[in-house]
């Protein structure tokens, strides 16, 4: 991270800076600093960054600043893997241009309902974001035009190559026209994302935050896997339930050093916020209350923190993930000073697990998964601490006068000792309650999809999938999908008939795809699947309710009706024999006949 860039060196427009300025965003993040000239620039970017590095507002704002305002029709066009990320890439947006006039971004992904779709096409937007299989459908119907497009950008191109798309990907990209600006963001570069890379950018700069490998020691390093919306009950269960003496808390904004430190402080804690917003004497002032144990936490974000030397800070919480392994070397190495032990923490989304791998590679140290602490824990903390203070106060205080109170108490009551000693310390604990070992309920760890790192979605039924997967109404060409491993399931299962089958070129993976999405069932929930020639039957949950089978059955896949039904295992129902085709011994399927010819397209919903 630089020392010295700051976002208004970045020639950005006012509106935007001033957006980006009042988020809280101090400074930009590595990928910002090297990908927002270039593309002000109008120059093609090949940029290899995670989740978590800052990479959307690396090209959302300066393709924003090239936009013309006056035009209303597509200007940028962002692809993104899910739907989830394509609303979150549409919000940013949104957010960045808060200040432009009459500006409209429009997110399109499957399973959103194509009557609101064409109404918000119709209306206009200059910034499309939007999965691949409905942009395709759109554009396959004519209801969105691209003739205007200025810029295309392909987010997280492994993953959509990964899910399959990246056929229909070349498709959209051959749809643009040719003097529109391109930029792909990739987390890893595998061959195919390179030739893409090459068959379509122009003299792209490629951009490539460098993790440099750092060693750090004496400081003993964990993770929690948390959804964003639990990490503020995350961090009060780790400052109540771990060892410290005093803790830095690191943040990426200074909007959230303000309000984690007011939550903070409501709930107790001597806490101050450091940021780049407090001049130099409010931050040494901070630093000098740190030293002298008038405060125990500081919310920081990573610039105002820079070169913090406090001895007492035992802990590090990494609240928000640093953009890059450096700055959490940086960030960890505010513990453990002067020979010290010390521990750090850091909280990964889901989504956030690569950039998690990046660092741990980078620092060649392991960083292990941690569980909170429990009800139980935290209760025995509270009852220590309270005593710890007791003993304080029999030691160190003259009681006389509340000894006699409690003589006279005893006879005028008529009760014991242990009674009164109990009822005041009933009412002694009513700030802090003692009693709580049932009061934490387990902060589950939000799980990934199967064989994706993804946040789970709000999950509507017990098979609810975590970030979904999009993908186009008729499942044609799939390339490149992983193989599908051989499962194992576990709970009752039954094997399900579809009517689709080798002669219509089907794959398993689309019909993982059409079902994972069409009936929202997880795939790691899709049994083995076995192509026949006219159909084919897949192992899925016996208990799926009636109207996810009714949806199912007019589910198209490879221009066929699904029609599913429960296998009766006899070839009666069936014109053909049950000739299984052959599967490789991964379980995965055989080579794909021929490729089959890409089929229009057909509304899902
Ligand atoms: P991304 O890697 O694009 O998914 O961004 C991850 C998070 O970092 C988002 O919540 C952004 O709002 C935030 N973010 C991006 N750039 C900055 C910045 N320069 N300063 C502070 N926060 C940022």
């Amino acid at each position: 991270m630089s020392e010295s860039m700051s976002f208004s060196q970045l020639a950005l427009p006012e509106p935007i800076l001033r957006a980006v300025l009042e988020l809280g965003y101090e400074h930009p993040s590595p990928i910002q600093e090297a990908a927002i000239p270039k593309l002000l620039a109008g120059e093609d970017l090949l940029g290899q960054a995670q989740t978590g590095t800052g990479k959307t507002a690396a090209f959302a704002l300066p393709l924003l600043a090239r936009l013309d305002p006056a035009q209303n029709d597509p200007q940028i066009l962002v692809l993104a893997p899910t739907r989830e990320l394509a609303i979150q890439v549409a919000e940013a947006f949104q957010a960045y241009a808060r200040y432009m006039p009459a500006f409209h971004v429009l997110p399109l992904y499957g399973g959103q309902n194509y009557t609101t779709q064409l109404k918000a096409l119709k209306r206009g937007s200059q910034v499309i974001v939007g999965t691949p299989g409905r942009i395709m459908d759109h554009l396959d119907r004519g209801t969105l035009v691209l003739d205007k497009l200025r810029a295309i950008v392909l987010d997280e191109a492994d993953e959509m190559l990964r899910m399959g798309f990246i056929d229909d990907v070349q498709t959209i990209m051959d749809a643009t026209p040719p003097g529109r600006q391109v930029a792909m963001f990739s987390a890893t570069m595998p061959n195919q994302i390179r030739a893409i890379a090459q068959k379509h950018l122009k003299n792209a700069s490629e951009v490539k935050i460098e993790s440099k490998t750092s060693t750090v020691e004496r400081i003993q390093q964990r993770y929690v896997m948390l959804d964003n919306n639990q990490k503020l009950d995350a961090l009060t269960r780790i400052l109540e339930g771990e060892e410290y003496d005093a803790s830095i808390i690191f943040v990426r904004t200074k909007s959230a050093t303000e309000e984690i430190a007011e939550k903070l402080g409501a709930r107790g804690y001597a806490v101050a916020c450091l940021n780049g917003d407090m001049n130099q004497a409010h931050r040494e002032q901070t630093i000098r209350r740190l030293k002298a144990d008038q405060l125990d936490v500081i919310v920081a974000t990573d610039v105002a923190a820079r070169g913090l030397d406090v001895e007492r800070i035992s802990l590090v919480i990494n609240y928000d993930i640093p953009y890059d392994s450096e700055a959490y070397v940086h960030r960890i190495g505010r513990t453990g000073r002067a020979g010290r032990e010390g521990k750090a923490i850091l909280f990964v989304s889901p989504r956030e697990r690569r950039l998690l791998r990046t660092i741990e590679h980078a620092t060649r140290q392991p960083i292990e998964k941690m569980s909170l602490p429990t009800g139980q824990v935290i209760e025995q903390r509270r009852i220590e601490s309270f005593r710890a203070q007791l003993a304080q106060t029999i030691e160190a205080k003259n009681l006389s006068f509340f000894q006699d109170l409690v003589n006279d108490w005893r006879e005028k009551l008529e009760t014991t000792d242990v009674d009164m000693a109990a009822a005041l310390l009933y009412m002694a604990q009513k700030d802090q309650p003692l009693n709580v070992a049932n009061q934490f309920p387990e902060i589950r760890e939000p799980h990934s999809r199967d064989r994706d790192d993804r946040a789970p979605s709000s999950g509507r039924d017990k098979f609810a999938r975590g970030d979904r997967p999009e993908r186009s109404g008729d499942r044609a060409e799939r390339g490149d999908r992983p193989p599908r491993p051989r499962r194992e399931l576990k709970g009752d299962y039954t094997n399900y008939r579809i009517e689709v089958g080798k002669e219509h070129g089907v794959r398993a993976g689309d019909i993982v795809g059409a079902i994972a999405n069409e009936a929202n069932i997880d795939s790691q929930f899709i049994g083995n699947i076995k192509l026949f020639d006219h159909f084919s039957t897949v192992e899925l949950p016996a208990n799926i309710p009636a109207e996810t089978m009714q949806h199912l059955k007019k589910v198209y896949v490879r221009k066929q009706k699904l029609n599913i039904s429960v296998d009766t295992g006899s070839p009666a129902t069936s014109s053909a024999p049950r000739r299984e085709r052959t599967e490789r011994s991964d379980g995965s399927p055989g080579p794909r006949p021929g490729a089959a010819p890409r089929a229009p397209r057909k509304p899902r919903d």
